[in-house]
């Protein structure tokens, strides 16, 4: 993981990872939407930005839109192994599994 392209070459393309799934921010359905990417992420372009921002620099090829979603995707993997290591100390792996699958069949959050 540590010299894959998925985060960066995925974020270019606007695919976005979340807790809930995998979401797209070229579609319109996030044009307006004042929310972040995820709400529980930690990284600056959910603590600053919306879906509609993000949505309309990727729409208009700002290179922005690149960077902040790759900051985003490496965010989201940094805390996925987080969660996982910490799940392998604490012997709780097969829990975190389970739930990683059940957050992800969520789906994203319903449009506004
Ligand atoms: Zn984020």
């Amino acid at each position: 993981m540590m010299d894959c392209v998925l985060p960066s070459r995925s974020g270019r393309t606007g695919q976005l990872f979340t807790q809930r799934g995998v979401i797209n921010i070229k579609n319109s359905r996030h044009q307006d939407d004042p929310r972040p990417i995820d709400e529980n992420c930690s990284c600056p372009a959910c603590r600053n930005y919306s879906r509609a921002y993000l949505h309309h620099v990727f729409k208009s090829h700002e290179i922005i839109s690149s960077m902040l979603l790759t900051w985003h995707n490496l965010q989201y993997y940094q805390d996925l192994m987080d969660c996982i290591r910490n799940a392998i100390r604490l012997n709780l792996f097969d829990k975190f599994v389970d739930e990683f699958y059940a957050s992800r069949a969520q789906g994203d959050i319903e449009p506004l």
